[in-house]
């Protein structure tokens, strides 16, 4: 038997000997080539792909949607998806699987053409541009995290905003949601620089080499957030699966009672 602690030759530098993809940078993309990149894809489907500005962050920059559908079928009878990226800025790689979308729905596969048919596909990549091209933070430039704003900015009773001046880029993104009336919403969040505190952010490089577990329609800050039925959820887990990313299941865990303190209200009706 031999085990490592009776052996002489211990590397050094065990460290030195592995991959050490955290040295590679991750491109930034630049608000520049994000305007550029949009304009492009305009301009190459045309009557397939437009985008327009639907509001400003506190700063002045743009908050975009995208439209795709195929403008020769009429929307009449067409369904509606709003997808986002509401935690990018730091949660990087949530924007840039919207932008992989965006391609893959312009592109010439026979699924791509039918849900260009069937659907109209509404994307806003960036929802946060001063978060996104300015700090890498959760929060708009008056430090509102637009994807959990706190209770108060909030008119629940009317399903508005109660300060929508203070939340612009909201306001931008519930005017979509309020003028199509999308059958389903989906929000993706990701890796980037959210875990790094202000002092390790540096020159807000992303660097290679991060990564998590896939896990779709739960939130697990809040287990009691399960918005689809989990046939639905457990499709999303097949099909990811199928594409070769194993993923977590919620679902797994529903037979259990998360308790959080904000379960109190519920306490009488279930203990
Ligand atoms: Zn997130």
């Amino acid at each position: 038997m031999l085990c490592l602690a009776q052996t002489n030759d211990v590397p050094k530098d065990r460290l030195g000997e592995l991959p050490q993809p955290w040295k590679e940078p991750i491109h930034r993309i630049s608000f520049e080539e994000y305007d550029a990149t949009l304009k492009y894809w305009a301009g190459q489907h045309p009557g397939i792909f437009t985008f327009e500005k639907r509001g400003e962050s506190h700063d002045g920059q743009p908050v975009y949607l995208v439209k795709i559908t195929d403008s020769a079928v009429p929307n009449e009878d067409k369904q509606v998806v709003l997808v986002s990226a509401l935690h990018g800025g730091p949660e990087r790689s949530g924007t840039t699987t919207t932008l992989h979308l965006i391609e893959w729905l312009l592109g010439g596969s026979d699924l791509a053409k039918e849900t260009r048919r069937k659907q109209v596909v509404l994307i806003v990549p960036i929802a946060n541009p001063y978060a996104f091209f300015t700090t890498d933070r959760f929060t708009n430039k008056q430090k509102i995290d637009l994807y959990d704003p706190q209770i108060s900015y909030w008119d629940l009773p009317k399903l508005k905003l109660a300060v929508p001046q203070r939340t612009p880029e909201l306001a931008a993104f519930l005017g979509i949601v309020d003028e199509y009336q999308p059958e389903m919403h989906l929000d993706l969040h990701g890796t980037g620089l959210q875990a790094f505190p202000d002092d390790k952010l540096g020159d807000r490089t992303m660097r290679q080499g991060q990564t998590m577990f896939e896990i779709s329609a739960c939130s697990y800050s809040n287990c009691g957030v399960r918005p689809w039925d989990p046939r639905v959820t457990e499709a999303m887990v097949q099909a990811g699966a199928a594409a070769g990313f194993g993923s977590d299941r919620a679902e797994a865990d529903a037979q259990r009672c998360f308790y959080n303190p904000d379960h109190d209200v519920f306490r009488s009706r279930l203990w």
